[in-house]
């Protein structure tokens, strides 16, 4: 190692890089294929409402100019949006940059983060990259937060909490009920994190609620993406809710202009849409449904689902199996490092169009691998 190299900590050495999905435009080189299919980020099928895409053309001639570093016009709105006061909101380059704050802030060198195993694997990296201890819970058997193992997990070292809900890669959600009793054993100085990016399209009547919560924790942070339902991933913007305490908090260790002008302008348009984002939790719904029921026909096991993605079970024998898809044109993102089976994978719900042309892949390199 170099001289360079020796001065790094040893955490920052064993990091492993995140490994996104892989790009649709690098499958499409490496195998020629004439349609590819990327059903592996968890990204919503169809693009920006058309209102979105009229305001970043706007928006366009005056990108020689900062952006609002007070976010004004976004917080104003999202404010109005959620019931709350611009102060009790933060926004971020994607809800990503915001769990960085939160680590930053809230952690110490050896200090405790407790999350669930297998959740949303940028935790456990932001955890180890400041040289915190993080502390993996594993799921309950039903693949849900065990949450009374997690507030068993709290001791004096602990300062954030991770509660992926609905969890992502598993789409389980845990209820008001398991939240509010874990929320009363949590030590009013441990930051709790509900990490809610999967929110507009949870149909489940029991799901918490952040704004009955925050009544009684001044300690409890909800985490929002707009790169799920309203469709901006690729612009990066994502928010917190919190209370003012906390939010005055991160605001200290954010960047100026942390949220791009054109993510901005479209966050803005984007909320704006109340009826056509509620018809994207209805049709999502139904494409999940029929995803997982043409899955279970298959011969595979669906864990159900408030997200727009499934946890499956591929039959036995299904060793190799993302290779084969790739080779089909099919991007899922395979689970076998989450500590999951071999044939286990994440999907998220196409186009109706897409969904097809995944079933018949995987239709087809089933039947080959029920023959090897
Ligand atoms: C997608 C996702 C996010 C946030 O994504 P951004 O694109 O950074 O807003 C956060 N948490 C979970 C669990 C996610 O799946």
């Amino acid at each position: 190692m170099s001289a360079i190299g020796d001065r790094v900590s040893p955490e920052i050495h064993a990091l492993n890089p995140y490994q996104p999905g892989k790009p649709i435009e690098e499958l499409q080189r490496e195998l020629g294929l004439p349609r590819v299919v990327k059903l592996a980020s968890n990204e919503y099928p169809e693009g920006p409402f058309p209102e979105v895409l009229e305001a970043l053309s706007r928006e366009m001639a005056i990108l020689n100019r900062y952006p609002d570093p007070t976010w004004f016009e976004l917080g104003t709105a999202m404010a109005s949006h959620q019931g709350l006061k611009r102060e009790e909101l933060l926004f971020g380059n994607g809800a990503n940059e915001i769990l960085e704050l939160l680590l930053h802030v809230f952690t110490e060198p050896k200090d405790e983060v407790v999350y669930a195993n297998p959740s949303f694997p940028i935790y456990r990296l932001l955890t180890q990259s400041h040289r915190a201890q993080g502390v993996p819970v594993p799921l309950d058997e039903n693949h849900v937060h065990d949450l009374e193992a997690m507030a068993a997990a709290i001791t004096s070292r602990t300062r954030l909490v991770f509660v992926c809900n609905p969890n992502n890669p598993t789409g389980t959600y845990v209820t008001a009920e398991a939240m509010a009793a874990f929320m009363a054993k949590v030590p009013a100085d441990v930051v709790v994190v509900l990490d809610e990016a999967y929110f507009e399209f949870v149909t489940a009547k029991d799901f918490p609620s952040y704004h009955t919560l925050r009544k009684t924790y001044p300690n409890l942070v909800c985490l929002r993406s707009m790169s799920k339902a309203y469709s901006l991933a690729g612009l990066r913007v994502g928010y917190a809710m919190g209370s003012v305490e906390v939010i005055q908090l991160l605001q200290r260790v954010r960047q100026p202009f942390n949220v791009n002008r054109l993510a901005q302008v479209a966050a803005v348009a984007a909320l704006a849409q109340r009826e056509r984002t509620a018809e994207r939790r209805v049709v999502t719904r139904r494409r999940v449904d029929h995803l997982g029921e043409k899955l279970v026909e298959l011969g595979c096991k669906v864990v159900p689902s408030q997200t727009n993605f499934l946890l499956v079970f591929a039959p036995e024998r299904s060793l190799g199996l993302f290779d084969r898809l790739l080779r089909e044109g099919v991007i899922v993102r395979p689970m076998h490092h989450f500590g999951l089976d071999e044939g286990s994978f994440r999907v998220n719900v196409g186009t109706e169009d897409e969904n097809e042309f995944f079933l018949n892949a995987l239709s087809r390199v089933l039947a080959v691998s029920d023959t090897v």
